[in-house]
This record gives C-alpha cells, structure tokens and sequence, in this order.
C-alpha cells in the first residue's frame, strides 16, 4: 500500500507503508584486550539491591580454571556452568527460567552469557522468558514477545556467529528450530574482549569463523541487499579474508575476527542469510550438526550459486589445513533426505533473498537431493 506523507520539507515524499524495517542495536558495547576486567563497574549501576543478583550463564569450557576467577561476584550472584555440546534448547531455557524463580525471592539484576553463539543465545532467551510468561517456544518466530526482558549482558569467548549483536536466538523446540526474533532479544551491553577467544581449538576457531564469511558472501550476493547491509558486508569480508588468508600476529587475528563477527551480524540484520544456512538447517534438524560445521559441509558444494565465495572458501581451508568430514549422508534413506530438504524448503525467506522470487523454480527437490547426497 502506497501513502502520501508530508514530511515537513520542501517536497513531499511518496513512502511505501511498513516498507523500512526499524531495527534495534546493542546500546552499549566495550571493545578492547582486557576489557572483561570493566565489568564489574559496567555492573554496579545495574544492580537493583543486594537481593537481586547477577546470574552468570558460562560456558563450561571455563569450570575449574582462572577465567572464573576475574568474573565480578558480589552478593548473591550466581554461576551457572552450561556445556555448549549441543545447541540450546527450548527445556534448557525453561529449566533455567524455573531455577532461578525458585532459588530467588525476585527477578535477577540482569544475566550475563559469557561463551560463544550456544551460551549468548542461551543468555537472551533466559531474559526474556523471566519477564514473559510461559514457554520459550511460546515465543519462537517473528515479534512474539510483549513485555521487555530482564536487563542482559553478551559476552563472546569465540568469534563469528554475530550472536552478540543480533535480535535473534536460535532455539531448538519441541516441533522446530527456530529463533525468538524480537526486539526485547537484542543484548543491552556486549564486552567485545578478543583474549577471551585465547583457547578456542584450531577447527572452531575456523568453523565458527566460516559461519561469518558465509554470513557475508549470503547477504552480498542476496537479492535483500541494501546500502546498510552491503558497508557491513564488505567490512566483514576483507576482515575474514586478513584472518584466514593473511599473515597477522595471533593478537591481531584475535581483535580482526571479532570484529568480522559483529559486522557480518548486522549485515544479515538488514538482509538476510542464504542456500549454505537454509541447507545446513536440515542437517542440523536431522543428524544434530552444529551451525559453524555444517555451514563449512554445506558451503562447498554451492559452486553453482556463490561461486567466488566458494573459491575463497577453497583456499582458506587449504590454507588453514582444516579437514571437513566428509560422507555423512552417504547412508541416509530417502525418508531422511526428505525430512531434509522439507525443514529447508521451509525456509522460504532465505532461498528468496538467495535467488528471488521464482525461487522455486531452481531450488528444487531432486536440486536439493544432489546438493545433500554429495555432504
Ligand atoms: P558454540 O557456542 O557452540 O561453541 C563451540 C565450541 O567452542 C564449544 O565446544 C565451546 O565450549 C567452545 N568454546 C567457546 N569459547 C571457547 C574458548 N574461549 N576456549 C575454548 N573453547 C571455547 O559455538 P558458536 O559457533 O559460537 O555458536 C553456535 C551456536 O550459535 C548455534 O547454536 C547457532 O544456532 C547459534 N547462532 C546464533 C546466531 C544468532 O544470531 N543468535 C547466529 C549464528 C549462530
Ligand atoms: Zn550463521
């Protein structure tokens, strides 16, 4: 629908209604080596009183070393590990929710997530379901949330997801893995600090790496793309492309990719992911792969459609010295290939910004059976 508008100026101007979407972003971010240590001072402003504590959901690579220590625990503060083995899930977030309402008398002062994408996304969910009643998958899909989430904190130990910096939290439910898009989903502080990325294993540190060069390489060839999304694309991409393809100093490499990351999210925030996400969701429904890796499975066989990112892909991972397993659809039945290619075609959004409109006339079933067979 079409409506005239007088904005006030000189001439007026014809707007298409609802045609600009009104996105928010993280109001506070600190970046730098180090920077955890501010914590406790970004804080202290938030604390209501001494009985409504901070609870710190940390991923439990970090039981049990000297990390756990620098974390600032005042009062009654909590801290919960949570392995990041499997991807969050909707019993997870509501098993939280319940433990906290019966271990404390109110709502917490805010809660923090320290860990990569699982443990961010663990982190907002665990927000919003404090303050909104019922089940997290009550509010998995578009704009379902009403009320404002309890004040929550993003802090990354792994770059690339974009997690940090997005309006989304990707939760598997009891009927499917979808996100809670919202505007109460969004971080209201990040701590960017790219020491904590120090121990992250060779293979992560490229998979979970790889989600934002593909992040890039699916916005900047979309059909969605606009102004906005293409400056952060771009950005990200010559990020990506000095960490995997340069030669930088670990530090560097460390401070680029974080960056990268948080770029690569708000280019997807203003566009939209594409073929290598809406496949790798299928697998990861199916055979419970995780995102970095199964981006990484996916990714190199779209010759057809990202040409150029796959080339770049071919040659960071010969860089890298990275393997890829290979084969794991080898033995499904076509039951299974079937399940597959329904969870992806269901993700109509991302095969339309991938190749328009008439997207189903190239993304076919027997196109998707070949593309899954070779994985
Ligand atoms: P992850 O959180 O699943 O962690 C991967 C592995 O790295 C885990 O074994 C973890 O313990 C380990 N790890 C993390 N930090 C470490 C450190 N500093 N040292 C040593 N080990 C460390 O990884 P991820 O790839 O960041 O996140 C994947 C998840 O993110 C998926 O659940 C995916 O759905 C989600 N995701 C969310 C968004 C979003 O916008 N909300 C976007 C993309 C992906
Ligand atoms: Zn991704």
């Amino acid at each position: 629908m079409e409506i005239k508008k007088d904005v006030g100026l000189k001439h007026s101007r014809t707007i298409e209604a609802n045609r600009y979407r009104n996105f928010p972003m993280v109001p506070r971010v600190i970046f730098g080596r180090g920077s955890f240590d501010q914590l406790g001072e970004i804080l202290m402003p938030k604390r209501r009183h001494s009985e409504a504590p901070f609870i710190f959901l940390v991923d439990d690579v970090f039981e049990g070393t000297s990390f756990i220590d620098r974390i600032p625990l005042i009062f009654n503060d909590q801290v919960v590990f949570v392995s990041a083995e499997e991807e969050p899930k909707t019993v997870q977030v509501d098993a939280l929710v319940g433990r906290i309402k019966t271990e404390f008398n109110e709502l917490p002062s805010g809660i923090v997530g320290i860990g990569g994408g699982t443990l961010l996304d663990l982190a907002k969910a665990v927000a919003i379901c404090l303050t909104n009643k019922g089940s997290s998958c009550d509010y998995q899909g578009w704009d379902l949330v009403i009320k404002p989430s309890v004040y929550h904190v993003g802090i990354p130990t792994i770059s690339g997801t974009g997690a940090e910096v997005s309006r989304t939290t990707v939760l598997l439910g009891p009927e499917k893995k979808l996100g809670i898009n919202s505007d109460h989903t969004t971080f209201d502080q990040v701590v960017l600090d790219p020491d904590l990325t120090m121990g992250v294993s060779k293979e992560q540190w490229f998979y979970t790496g790889m989600d934002c060069f593909i992040h890039c390489i699916e916005s900047l060839n979309g059909t969605y793309l606009n102004a906005f999304s293409q400056s952060y694309g771009e950005k990200a991409l010559e990020l990506c492309k000095e960490v995997y393809l340069g030669e930088l100093s670990p530090s560097d490499s460390r401070e680029k990719l974080m960056m990268a990351s948080w770029h690569g999210g708000m280019s997807i925030a203003y566009s939209q992911v594409g073929v290598a996400h809406a496949l790798s969701y299928g697998l990861s429904y199916l055979l419970g792969v995780k995102h970095g890796i199964g981006n990484c499975m996916v990714f190199r066989h779209l010759e057809e459609f990202y040409p150029e990112g796959v080339a770049l892909f071919n040659q960071m991972i010969q860089k890298q010295k990275v393997h890829l397993p290979t084969g794991i659809c080898s033995e499904l039945a076509d039951c299974d290939y079937e399940t597959m290619i329904s969870i992806s075609l269901g993700m109509e959004p991302l095969w339309e910004n991938a190749l328009g409109k008439d997207w189903r006339k190239i993304a076919t079933r027997e196109k998707l059976r070949s593309i899954y067979g070779k994985i």
